[in-house]
């Protein structure tokens, strides 16, 4: 390709020089011819003297001047051929000043099909992908802002009780009752587990979100790692007198995966459903094998999720009304980080909810190649 394009370039420019060669060897021909013909005329008419005469048998000055206006011609006429690309290659030079100064609006026509317009083409897609460099950097450091103050806000509410309940027990009013003093000492020790919790929930979360998390690639068997789960789920299962179900069209199915990352995954799609849909009595798991793609889906009963939250719920921080007010207890970071170890296999995950329950879908690949996959870094979606 970019031979073909010099190529191209290359045989302009010797075109050039074969039609500014033959231009000049014309205007030379037809000089010679003429001005012989003139001095010739002269000698005839008896003027030997004259300055025509010296044209009839030339000298060495004499073709000497020939000479130099067969260069002259030749380099006039080589310049108005080659003036389009000069002009092209100023316009570049322009351009690529005008972005070297910072204005990144400036673009070039993409003229014919050489060096030189390829050379535009490359230099628009730099512009291009610089400008969506920068609108990125610029929205993941407001995103970032933003990350911060509800990091901040979120970390202070339990922090400002803690402390508010420690004062009390730690103050002079020493008339408390020992009944009143271990309830404030369980509402001390409930918030600053929360805090602890939120804690290690931003700390995966930023973990994941910037690629800090390697991931080892295993053979995972899917049916069984649900089944284990739900097992482990069990005491929570009983305790909000939930009845749970695992169905899967095949006894096991082996796919490449993190198996620590999987469990987190469903581990926080389990407990979703069980802290949200407590009031549904059941929860559905279910497995759908197929050759190339394994589809888990959580189904839990009750509460249904208003259409246009739906697509939010994945958003860091984000909580349903509901259950912000509600006493669920959560950051908001659960499926977001649900949503970064999906994408880091390559796979996809989703929501509906409606009467017939709230379903959430996860869709992973049988042979997912941490190679081949685009792993990057979920960090660079723009969100
Ligand atoms: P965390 O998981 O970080 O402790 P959280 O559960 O509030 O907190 P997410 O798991 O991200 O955060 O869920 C976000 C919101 O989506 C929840 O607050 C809840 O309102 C809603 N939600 C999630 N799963 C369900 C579900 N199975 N049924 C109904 N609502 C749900
Ligand atoms: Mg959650």
């Amino acid at each position: 390709m970019k031979n073909d394009m010099s190529r191209r370039f290359h045989t302009r420019v010797i075109t050039n020089i074969i039609f500014s060669a033959m231009f000049a060897c014309l205007v030379d021909l037809f000089l010679v011819t003429n001005l012989t013909m003139l001095g010739e005329y002269a000698v005839r008419q008896g003027k030997e003297g004259s300055l025509e005469a010296v044209f009839y048998q030339p000298g060495p000055v004499i073709t000497l001047l020939y000479v130099l206006a067969g260069i002259a011609t030749f380099s006039v006429a080589f310049l108005v051929l080659q003036k389009k690309s000069m002009d092209y290659i100023t316009r570049l030079s322009t351009a690529i000043q005008n972005i070297s100064e910072g204005d990144l609006n400036t673009t070039v026509d993409v003229v014919g099909d050489d060096e030189f317009s390829a050379m535009a083409a490359n230099l628009n897609k730099m512009v291009e992908d610089i400008r969506r460099l920068m609108d990125k950097e610029r929205e993941s450091e407001r995103t970032k802002n933003e990350l911060i103050t509800n990091i901040a806000h979120d970390l202070r509410t339990p922090l400002t009780s803690i402390i508010g309940y420690l004062e009390l027990l730690s103050g002079p009013n020493s008339n408390m009752s020992a009944e009143m003093e271990k309830k404030y000492i369980n509402i001390t020790y409930t918030k600053a587990k929360r805090l602890e919790k939120l804690i290690e929930d931003l700390f995966g979360f930023t973990k994941l979100n910037y690629g800090k998390v390697s991931m080892k690639v295993t053979k995972v068997d899917i049916v069984k790692l649900l089944s284990q789960l739900l097992e482990e789920f069990y005491p929570n299962f009983m305790d909000k007198d939930l009845a749970y179900e695992l169905q899967s069209n095949v006894p096991a199915k082996i796919i490449n995966a993190d198996g620590n990352l999987l469990a987190r995954l469903f581990d926080n799609l389990i407990n979703n459903a069980i802290k949200y849909g407590a009031e549904g009595k059941r929860i559905v798991v279910k497995i759908h094998a197929a050759e190339s793609t394994v589809t888990v889906s959580v189904t839990n009963y009750g509460y249904v999720i208003p259409k246009e939250e739906l697509p939010l719920l994945f958003e860091k921080f984000y909580r349903v009304e509901q259950s912000r007010s509600s006493n669920t207890g959560g950051t908001g970071l659960g499926l977001a980080i649900a949503r970064n170890i999906v994408e880091m296999h390559g796979g996809t995950i989703g929501v509906t909810s409606d009467l017939n329950g709230t379903v959430f879908t996860v869709r992973l690949q049988v042979d997912f190649d941490i190679n081949k996959e685009n792993f990057g870094n979920p960090g660079d979606r723009h969100e």
